[in-house]
């Protein structure tokens, strides 16, 4: 490709994924459920789409704010904890916002936690006045330390956070946590949450003004479509019609089921698209409240 046909090739859409770490996989699995596939270029760095003018670049998660804001690429799948860092970071800049968080994908999920020695106390905020906080989220950090009103000096590191305050580097840590083995490994607690984070589309808010505005929606109600499925399930079961009242008042999250009539007046079969988790204990209430040959489907797929 020459440079001009670089500098002009707007009518395909570009998305930055991270190379190699907890987001990979995912994002590369959610945009293939979309439909996408690609040819993968020997550099392995840029994957070019197949199936629709969809590439994909692969880059280290930190990196992807930045590839926004420079028009590198047109979306980005992206931990929040990255991308409201690097907003906060760019506000402080004075430089305006390009990269909005646009969709949650419900992958990645971890929590960004101020966890201080085990032997701690914890009385709340005030304790931390004066102390030392490693952090690889300087600006969040910050931020929080502001609304608590709460004076500590961050020590931005940028990796092994953890093991900060056994070098003496600092007092307590800020940093993320999933399951919190890591943080027990090195003797610290999580005492509190500053912010809720997961995999997240990010991308500009206005619609592009090319070729690109027809792929982006294309590729959003893909996204939509695939993630409104996610906990869905076909639910198929037999009751008798005096029954299905009850029955329907444990499928809240069910669309209009359908009813069929199976033999005589008496006995319906139903199907109900249910977006709510289909546990154990929902299948043994739905018995217990008359459905008979209960069966849970996967759904692949639904157009509107
Ligand atoms: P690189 O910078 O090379 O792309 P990384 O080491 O920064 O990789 P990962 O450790 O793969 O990145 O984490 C990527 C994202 O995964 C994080 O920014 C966060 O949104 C999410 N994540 C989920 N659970 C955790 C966790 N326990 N620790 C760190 N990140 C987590
Ligand atoms: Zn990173």
């Amino acid at each position: 490709m020459s440079l001009t046909a670089a500098a002009t090739a707007r009518d395909r859409l570009r998305i930055a994924i991270q190379k190699s770490g907890r987001l990979s996989e995912p994002a590369r699995a959610l945009l293939a459920s979309c439909g996408l596939s690609w040819r993968e270029s020997r550099d392995k760095l840029f994957c070019y789409g197949e199936s629709l003018p969809v590439d994909l670049l692969l880059v280290r998660d930190d990196d992807i704010p930045g590839l926004l804001a420079d028009g590198v690429c047109d979306y980005g799948i992206v931990g929040r904890n990255v991308l409201t860092e690097q907003a906060g970071e760019r506000a402080e800049r004075g430089l305006p916002q390009v990269a909005f968080e646009l969709r949650a994908l419900g992958f990645g999920g971890c929590r960004l936690d101020i966890a201080v020695p085990e032997e701690w106390q914890w009385e709340g905020p005030a304790q931390l006045e004066g102390r030392r906080i490693a952090t690889s989220y300087p600006y969040l950090l910050q931020n929080w330390l502001r609304e608590q009103d709460v004076q500590a000096t961050v020590v931005t590191l940028s990796g092994s956070v953890e093991i900060a305050p056994r070098l003496g580097q600092a007092d307590l840590v800020c940093d993320l946590v999933s399951s919190g083995a890591t943080l027990t490994a090195n003797h610290l607690k999580p005492v509190t949450t500053l912010l809720q984070s997961e995999a997240v589309l990010a991308g500009p808010q206005v619609p592009f003004a090319d070729a690109r505005a027809e792929l982006a929606q294309l590729l959003l109600r893909r996204l939509e479509g695939v993630l409104k499925l996610k906990d869905s399930r076909l639910l198929l079961f037999q009751a008798q019609r005096s029954a299905v009242p009850d029955l329907l008042k444990l499928l809240p999250d069910a669309e209009a089921p359908t009813m069929m009539q199976v033999d005589g007046a008496d006995t319906l079969a139903l199907q109900a698209l249910c977006h709510g988790a289909m546990t154990w204990q929902r299948l043994e209430d739905l018995k217990h409240a008359g459905a008979r040959g209960l069966m849970v489907v996967p759904v692949e797929r639904t157009l509107a």
